[in-house]
């Protein structure tokens, strides 16, 4: 490793590449599925002395970004889930040029969501930047098929102005609606419901994210942002405050650049998702163990209607007690340590996937992993009547194991990390593109303070501290061991009314009263931020321990029957605290009921997996 001006910096710190890197792919037992990847064993480790980890060059070596899964015809791998790619490490040819002779003010790596909106806010709040776009695909993919919150809904009206773009090409979404049973031939309409009774009061959205990502890749371009496209950056070379150079390969390159290209710049944006480029390659990425979850996902044509004339006469009631449309809503099918999404898309397919916690749940086997979905989501009596006749469509099923993980650190002098590529956590209550909105709003703001001369030490410092809070706290109140007492109706449903209107309170009422300010306010920030969440993982924790012994005295989803709750909807205003009782109320009666189990019911063996159908049975009593 070449270390440039070395007897100024040989007395502040040594730096050295560990050797073995590897890149790791986990496939399932099927063994091509699916998966997720990892760069580990690549450690930029470091003795440092009060160096600055801006004055060195970290990494100078080719790297792949990991794929977020793996298609039909990938390779096929060892049982032991494992493919080990050697990464090939390159020495740079490091000359620097001087503050004002970079090529562009930033480089965003990757231009979907995230890198999209951080370049348009970039170029909005100062103009005069040479901001540049690199994106490895020539065209977005659905993703999954998505929800917007109120937060993200916020961002994407208030702040990037696409409520015209939105209006027209995705469709308005109906709230959350969720559905429990405890049998698997139970009846369609004893299963117990809950969501909204009328319109959501604010504006949220279904999104196919390959259009949204282009429509904002787009206006990020007519706002003046270069893009090179197909481009995938597969070298970095950081100097903190002297400059960073990127290098970037495609074959769409013209000829005088061959496949490679280089280009340098005061500041690297990672955007790059799930492949979390900083944060692995500088070795701040960590795998959340104590939240094993994993995803599968596809997408069906032939979807019932949840409002149709023949609903409307099969089940009568059903039909009179809502009075907006149950098909816009993002439908869950609960169970213990499951959740199914059911989201409509513009034109008529349907996303549905299932999130599963593998210390509780194994998907069922089947022949391949999109009937195994389609398998478990007919165990469940309300995906039997809504998927009964529905096709899956070849050829775009997916899945990702061990979806949560964060950087530790998100952003040093020279770069910052934005979105999935600073972490992730569940995609339950559809948290993802609010934390693509706080951050690319959050750094595009530290950006352009930076490029006009102010000094911005204490910025970087508040992202690195409070985004580590932020990921922390809103994983503990709301995701930690959730799993263990979702598919209880009594305990999901508290929870559901003690989570969103803690979300409204804390979040939600601020963003729209003054989202400029807010999106800058990383959540749980200060005395009231660590109040709210105190309070949140208490009464979460009171959950879990609930639905244990729910499920150890056999008393799990017992309360999966014969009822419907259909709220007025949440309102950024004080209605909320009508909910928040409701939600304080719910829990006590639990906790009565959980003291009445202490003192009278016999703990029973049960087994500690369960699939949709065999949870189901295990709640009968
Ligand atoms: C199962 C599941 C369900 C979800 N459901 C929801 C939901 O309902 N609502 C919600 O808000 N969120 C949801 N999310 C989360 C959401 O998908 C992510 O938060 C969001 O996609 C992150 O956007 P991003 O722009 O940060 O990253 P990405 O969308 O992953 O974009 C990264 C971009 O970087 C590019 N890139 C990567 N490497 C390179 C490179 N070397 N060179 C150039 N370009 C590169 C990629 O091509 C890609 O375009 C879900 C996630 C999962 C896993």
């Amino acid at each position: 490793m070449k270390i440039a001006n070395r007897a100024k910096r040989f007395s502040r710190a040594f730096h050295r590449v560990a050797a073995g890197p590897a890149v790791h792919v986990n496939i399932n037992e099927a063994r091509r599925e699916k998966i997720s990847g990892n760069i580990d064993n690549f450690v930029v480790s470091r003795l440092s002395f009060g160096a600055h980890r801006g004055d060195y060059p970290h990494f100078r070596d080719h790297f792949e970004a990991v794929a977020n899964s793996i298609w039909k015809n990938a390779e096929r791998v060892p049982k032991d889930h494992s493919i080990r790619t050697p990464l090939r490490l390159r020495p740079a040819k490091s000359t620097f040029p001087s503050a004002m002779d970079f090529d562009y003010d930033v480089v965003i790596i990757g231009g979907a969501f995230s890198g999209a909106a951080t370049a348009l806010m970039l170029k909005r709040k100062r103009p005069n930047s040479r901001v540049l776009i690199i994106e490895k695909t020539t065209q977005f993919d659905r993703k999954v098929g998505e929800s917007t919150t109120e937060a993200s809904s916020c961002y994407m009206t208030r702040i990037l102005g696409l409520t015209h773009y939105l209006g027209h090409h995705q469709l308005a979404k109906q709230g959350l609606r969720l559905w429990f049973s405890n049998r698997s031939d139970q009846r369609f309409d004893d299963c117990v419901e809950v969501g909204a009774r009328y319109q959501a009061r604010l504006q949220t959205f279904q999104v196919d994210r390959s259009t949204l990502d282009s429509h904002l890749l787009e206006i990020a371009v007519e706002a003046g942002c270069d893009l090179w496209r197909p481009a995938k950056v597969t070298n970095c070379e950081l100097n903190g405050g002297r400059g960073q150079r990127l290098t970037a390969t495609s074959s769409h390159f013209g000829e005088a650049d061959g496949t490679e290209r280089n280009v340098t710049c005061r500041w690297i944006v990672d955007a790059s998702g799930r492949a979390a480029m900083f944060s692995r390659k500088l070795g701040y990425f960590r795998q959340n163990a104590e939240h094993p979850i994993n995803a599968v996902w596809a997408r069906f044509t032939g979807v019932k209607q949840w409002d149709s004339y023949e609903w409307r006469e099969r089940f009568p009631d059903y039909v009179s007690v809502c009075r907006t449309g149950r098909e816009w809503a993002t439908n869950h099918l609960m169970g213990r340590g499951w959740w199914c999404w059911i989201i409509p898309l513009r034109g008529g397919d349907v996303s549905a996937g299932i999130v599963y916690d593998s210390r509780i749940f194994k998907l069922p086997e089947g022949a391949n992993l999109g009937q195994r979905l389609h398998a478990h989501i007919l165990g469940h009596p309300v995906g039997r009547e809504i998927f009964g006749a529905a096709k899956l469509i070849e050829g775009d099923v997916h899945a990702l194991s061990m979806l949560p993980y964060h950087s530790e650190k998100v952003c040093e002098d020279g770069w910052a990390a934005v979105g999935d590529a600073a972490g992730f956590i569940d995609p339950l209550y559809s948290p993802g593109l609010d934390f693509c909105s706080y951050t690319s709003y959050y750094v595009a703001d530290l950006l352009s303070r930076a490029l006009g001369g102010e000094e911005v030490a204490d910025r970087l410092r508040y992202y690195n501290e409070q985004y580590s809070v932020m990921y922390r706290d809103w994983f503990e109140t709301l995701f930690k061991d959730k799993y263990f007492y979702m598919g209880d109706a009594d305990l999901m449903s508290t929870a559901l009314l003690l989570d969103v209107t803690s979300y409204y309170f804390g979040l939600v009422i601020r963003l729209y009263r003054d989202p400029e300010t807010e999106f800058l306010n990383l959540p749980f920030r200060g005395r009231g931020g660590r109040f709210a969440a105190r309070m949140m993982k208490f009464y979460n924790r009171r959950l879990v321990a609930m639905g244990k012994r729910r499920w150890l005295t056999g008393c799990y989803g017992k309360s999966n029957a014969g009822w419907r709750e259909l709220y007025d909807g949440f309102t950024p205003d004080r209605r909320l605290w009508k909910l928040f009782r409701k939600g304080l109320l719910r829990w006590w009666k639990c906790e009565l009921t959980n003291l009445r189990l202490i003192f009278t019911a016999r703990v029973r063996p049960l087994p500690t997996e369960s699939s949709a159908a065999a949870s189901a049975e295990a709640c009968k009593v």
